[in-house]
């Protein structure tokens, strides 16, 4: 890039800035080139459609890299309404007022009643990432409400903590009609959000539950079987936190509870991931009953 930039060009980025900000967009960054992408290696079922179902979709094959985040780079080209901001609840309110009434993706007028921005402690260690609002949660507008809701309750116990202890959010904001998977328009559109929600809480361990949820922290396209059972370092793309101590969380990959409702046996799997991340933040189990 020219270093002193020609006027009109300028003004033209200058318009572009204006307009990414008002879709909420403040960072910009270019992701590194070197994931290789392969062929389409698995098949499914054409009648596989829902939800939970998803750990099985169709995968890309691609390498995968220990971290994404040092891969990328970063240009902070303007500052967020909640930089300066120390109090995470307090950034956390100007986040969600700064998301509005969003309309900045096809899914506001697709039967959204309301948009599900996310729960829990905002000075969280521990943060889970789902795909999106069900049909419970736009009802109630909190995330993991419903049945699978109660079974990441009961994973949250089961790792000796309580709902109240962590933060949970999802890729999209908005219930994708029908419970379908979030379009990549739709991820990319809401992420900047989540990013921001992120580098605001300051988590040491994000839990990325389900493929939707892994592959978009992480930049990945490969399967959940592949990316699971390992830590990640994570940093939230394009966002820089108000903390410089806060070097990144470690990012650990786990099935969708919905998944493990519908496949059981995938619990035992599940509960070594968890198991990391307890072993990681010093957890102990819950006695049972406890
Ligand atoms: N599934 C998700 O991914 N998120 C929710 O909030 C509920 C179900």
């Amino acid at each position: 890039m020219p270093s002193i930039l020609d006027p009109q060009l300028r003004r033209a980025l200058a318009d572009r800035l204006r307009y990414y900000h008002e879709l909420g967009i403040y960072d910009f960054y270019r992701r590194g080139s070197s994931v290789p992408q392969g062929p389409v290696i698995d098949t499914v079922s054409s009648t596989t459609s829902q939800a939970e179902l998803r750990e099985e979709m169709p995968v890309r094959k691609s390498a995968v890299v220990a971290t994404v985040a040092e891969k990328n780079i970063f240009e902070v080209l303007a500052p967020k309404p909640e930089d300066g901001i120390a109090d995470p609840i307090a950034a956390l309110k100007i986040i969600r007022s700064d998301l509005g009434e969003c309309t900045r993706c096809k899914l506001h007028k697709q039967g959204r009643t309301q948009i599900v921005f996310g729960v829990g402690n905002p000075r969280a260690e521990l943060m889970f990432v789902g795909e999106g609002p069900g049909a419970d949660e736009d009802a109630q507008g909190e995330p993991f409400v419903g049945r699978a809701g109660q079974l990441l309750n009961n994973m949250i116990k089961a790792m000796g903590l309580q709902r109240e202890d962590v933060y949970i959010a999802n890729v999209v904001k908005c219930r994708p009609p029908g419970n379908r998977t979030p379009e990549p328009d739709e991820c990319d559109t809401c992420s900047p959000f989540l990013m921001r929600q992120i580098a605001t809480i300051k988590p040491k361990v994000v839990v990325a539950l389900g493929a939707t949820a892994a592959k978009n922290l992480l930049a990945m396209n490969s399967s959940l079987g592949e990316l699971r059972g390992r830590f990640y370092d994570f940093k939230p793309a394009g966002v820089r936190s108000n903390d410089p101590t806060w070097q990144g969380a470690r990012l650990a990959v786990t099935y969708h509870p919905a998944y493990l409702l519908r496949d059981p046996r995938q619990k035992t799997e599940a509960w070594k991931d968890l198991q990391m991340v307890m072993k990681y933040l010093g957890l102990k189990p819950s006695k049972p009953d406890a």
